[in-house]
Parts: C-alpha cells; sequence; structure tokens
C-alpha cells in the first residue's frame, strides 16, 4: 500500500492492453530464427502510451534513484539500437517494487522492477533481461496476447472473489487481478512457450550485437530460478501463489535455461564468450538501492502489515499470506478466504453510516449482497472504528464478508474478511480485523528500509553470510544474491549483502 495511492483518484483500467509476461519455453528449435517486425501498429503505440501512467502507478511508482533508472536507462537504449527497431521510441522504467518481474508493452516500454536489478549479477545478465523484453515487441507478440487473454484461468477467478466483495474501483481490481492471474498464469500463459523462447533468442542476438557475453542470459535465467525457488522455501516449504514473479506460473525452468546455453553456443562463433560482462560497473551503479519492502509502500512481516508513514499496523489471520499491492493489501487464507485492506477518503459522519450508506452499496454494485447484520459504532484499540457482517453471493457459494471501518488520522482504513460461509473462519477475520492498531513513532522508527551494500569479499561464506541484514535464510539469501551455487565457495572482488 502507497501513501500516493491510498486515497487517490480511480485509476482508469487497462482494457485489452497486453501486457507481455514471461514464462517457460519448450518445444521449438532453439537454433530457429524468429519472425520480427520493423515498424509498431499506431494503435498498439498508443494503447501503451495510455497505459503507461496507470502501469507505473500500480506496480509501486518509479524508484526513484536516478543513479539505478539512468543506468538501466543507457542499457536498455544501447540494446535497442541493435534490436530491428533502433529509430523507434523505447522508454525503460525501473518500478519500486521488490518483487522480481520484468515485462513489456507493445509501445516499445520495457518495465523492470528493483527487485530483478537487484538479483541481477552483471550489467550483462541485466541487458540480457532488458533484450529479453525489447524481443516480445521486436517480435510483435502483443497481438497475440490480446487474442488469448480471453481464456482466464482459475487464478483470475480468485482474484474476482476478492475484489467484488471490495467494491473498489478499476484500477484495484486490476492491479489485485494481476496477482490472481499469474498465480494460474493468466496474464503470462497467454504468450506460448515459442513466443518466449523467441524472445530469449532475439535477447541474445541482441547480447552478441551490443558486445555482451551470450552467456549472460542463461546465468540470470538461473539465478531467476534459484530466486524463486528460495522464496518458495522461505514462504513455509511450498511455491507461493500470490507472488507476482518471473517465474510464478512456471517456477520449473531447467529446460529454458538449456536452450538458451543452446543459443547461445550456436551463437558463440561471432562473438567471444567471457566478452564484456562489466560487473564491477554494474554493482557500483546498484550499491546502496533499497531492498525488499520500502517505507513509502509498508513492510510485510510475516502475517503482520505495518506502514510507517500512515502509522498503521495489522496482523492477518493465522495460516493467511500477505500481498502487498500499491492500493491495497491483499491476504489469501484456507478455502478462498481473503482478508483485504484498503483506504477510502475521509468522511464526516459515524462510521456505521459510512458502511451502511457508502461502503454496502459500493459492494452491492458488483455483488449479490444480503442483509447486514450486526452494523455498530464501537472504539477499537482507541480508534473510532465500525463494523458489520454483509452476507455475499459470488460463484453460487455464500460467504460472510466482515467489514470493518476505521477512522486514523483523517483517513478511512478498511478491512475486508471474506470468509466462505460454514468456514468457521469468521472468529479469526475477527480478530485479526480487531489487530489493526496506530504505530508508536518509536514503532514506525524501527521499520527501516533495506538496503544493497557493496562490499569487498572476505572471508568465507558464512562470515559474509552474517552480515545480512535478515534473521533467517541468511546463507541461502547470500548464496542466491550473489550467484552463488551450494556448495560453490566465496568468489573474489566485490559481493552484494544487504544491510
Ligand atoms: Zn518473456
Amino acid at each position: 500500500m502507497q501513501v500516493r495511492r491510498i486515497l487517490g483518484p480511480a485509476i482508469i483500467g487497462l482494457g485489452a492492453l497486453a501486457m507481455v509476461g514471461c514464462q517457460t519455453t519448450e518445444g521449438r528449435n532453439p537454433g530457429a530464427a524468429p519472425q520480427t517486425t520493423a515498424v509498431r501498429s499506431s494503435s498498439d503505440q498508443s494503447e501503451a502510451d495510455r497505459a503507461h501512467s496507470d502501469i507505473v502507478a500500480r506496480f509501486g511508482g518509479v524508484y526513484g534513484n536516478a543513479r539505478v533508472t539512468g543506468y538501466v536507462n543507457q542499457i536498455g537504449q544501447r540494446i535497442a539500437r541493435v534490436s530491428e527497431q533502433p529509430n523507434a521510441r523505447w522508454t525503460f522504467t525501473v518500478l519500486d517494487t521488490p518483487t522480481v518481474n520484468a515485462f513489456a508493452t507493445p509501445g516499445g516500454y520495457i518495465y523492470l522492477t528493483r527487485g530483478l536489478v537487484a538479483l541481477a549479477g552483471d550489467e550483462a545478465q541485466l541487458a540480457g533481461v532488458i533484450g529479453h523484453e525489447i524481443g516480445h515487441v521486436t517480435a510483435g507478440h502483443s497481438s497475440l496476447r490480446r487474442q488469448r487473454s480471453t481464456t482466464a484461468g482459475l487464478g483470475l477467478l480468485a482474484g474476482a472473489i476478492g475484489l467484488a466483495v471490495l467494491g473498489v474501483d478499476g484500477g484495484v481490481a486490476n492491479s489485485l487481478m494481476n496477482v490472481g492471474q499469474t498465480a494460474a498464469g493468466g496474464y503470462l500463459a497467454s504468450f506460448s512457450r515459442g513466443d518466449e523462447l523467441d524472445a530469449d533468442n532475439l535477447g541474445i542476438r541482441y547480447l552478441v550485437r551490443a558486445g555482451y557475453d551470450p552467456y549472460a542470459q542463461a546465468d540470470f535465467i538461473e539465478r531467476l530460478s534459484a530466486s524463486a525457488n528460495l522464496q518458495a522455501r522461505i514462504a513455509g516449504g511450498q511455491y507461493d501463489p500470490n507472488r507476482v514473479d518471473f517465474f510464478a506460473s512456471h517456477p520449473a525452468n531447467a529446460l529454458r535455461t538449456r536452450q538458451a546455453i543452446q543459443v547461445a553456443q550456436k551463437q558463440g562463433a561471432v562473438t567471444t564468450v567471457g566478452a564484456n560482462r562489466n560487473r564491477d560497473g554494474f554493482l557500483r551503479s546498484i550499491d546502496g538501492m533499497v531492498y525488499g519492502d520500502s517505507a513509502e509502500q509498508g513492510f510485510v512481516d510475516g502475517r503482520t502489515f505495518s506502514h510507517p508513514k500512515l502509522r498503521f499496523t495489522f496482523t492477518a489471520p493465522p495460516r493467511f499470506t500477505i500481498t502487498n499491492s500499491a492500493r491495497a493489501v491483499l491476504a489469501r487464507g484456507p478455502s478462498n478466504s481473503r482478508f483485504i485492506m484498503d483506504g477510502d477518503r475521509n468522511r464526516g459522519g459515524r462510521l456505521s453510516d459510512y458502511i451502511r450508506g457508502v461502503w454496502v452499496p459500493q459492494i452491492a454494485r458488483s455483488v449479490r449482497v444480503g442483509q447486514i447484520q450486526g452494523l455498530r459504532d464501537e472504539r477499537i484499540n482507541g480508534l473510532e472504528a465500525a463494523n458489520a457482517v454483509l452476507p455475499v453471493r459470488l460463484n453460487n457459494r455464500t460467504y460472510d464478508a466482515l467489514l470493518v471501518a476505521y477512522r486514523l488520522n483523517g483517513n478511512i482504513y478498511r478491512i475486508t474478511g471474506l470468509a466462505p460461509r460454514g468456514s468457521g473462519l469468521l472468529p479469526a477475520m475477527e480478530g485479526a480485523a480487531w489487530s489493526f492498531r496506530r504505530l508508536s513513532s518509536g514503532e514506525a522508527a524501527n521499520l527501516r528500509e533495506k538496503r544493497i551494500d557493496i562490499v569487498p569479499a572476505r572471508g568465507g561464506i558464512e562470515s559474509m553470510a552474517r552480515r545480512m541484514n535478515f534473521r533467517e535464510y541468511r546463507v541461502e539469501r547470500f548464496r542466491v544474491l550473489n550467484g552463488l551455487r551450494p556448495g560453490e565457495p566465496l568468489p573474489r572482488g566485490s559481493v552484494k549483502i544487504v544491510r
């Protein structure tokens, strides 16, 4: 949840605009030359132009570190110049989100998250992922995406359940939808594996032309995979379907790595393997960049969400997993239950009147609702609050929606606990909803952003890992961040730690 977005104006939905996602590739001859186009369709271009600010807002805003954004733009423009569209307009954006992802829209807009930038090991790896995304644009994959976008999977449905009940504007709906869609391969899966392989091939082509080591792309795919696996372990042994990341739909990608290497080998004849990597320049550029959650968007710590700038905290019910987005915090629980927090602009009057007069009618616009039950004003943790239970009908199933509104520092905060009737989850929802409270200034001050620190490699893995500012998985995190396989010793030179 982002300070500047929480009470902002409604975001216009993206409509049919294609977002180019990434998944695994298989089943195509890796040596086949992909089709490319030198000219973009003007409708694709104008649609992507219109969508740009919406996408940026939805994925956490632009990361405000000029050194990092300037560096990414410089690499991007270098790769674009050797593509089939050297004179077209290319826009490279680093998104202020800790998730690891990259995508493109047909107008030459390439988006990388700061989580992805932090994970790369050198400039050539970053150039490889940028080249892959440019490849989606030059191969003209977007129109394919649009035709297939009607085949939304289970994840879309799961996302919609939470959203419809929120009764929120399309922007929030879309941003949460993306979370759901990604889980089911929705907005990513609309590209075929062949398209992904084409994008890999084109990315390698551009690496070679720009004088980078083409093996960098396979190296980075390996890092992405190691990162996804570690995140899954940290989340409790299984891959967390809420995560919006590069391999959300296909965590296993050994095949894609092998194919990227084959392509690199085929093209190795025209380039020097081990050519330009620019590791030092890359590490210098990312030194000090924010890692993980930011103070602007709030911190997730297990089931607890805390926002140091908006000054509140709450803990989701047991067995729920939190996903933070620009305008809402969504937690998924057992039996398709949802626990969602968002905000609304402050309005005068009692909060029970707000629930009855504003919130419930919003919900009723998108789903069938029953009679509101137990509506009352009260004080919870010293805050003005009101709560009620609203039966809602979704996908032929009845849910009890716990609605709790709080007023804090001139904002209204809303918690929706969506429990399938008969699931017995409502008491846990209530306990969690009532955990919402003001954050003290001391607590807020203790919520500190973590940063990447580039330091000389000294001693062994263990002693370096002890400097990682995490309570657990320090060795594993250190290895993944630095691209070290299990058992691989500490390299010479500089390494990344998180402080
Ligand atoms: Zn892709």
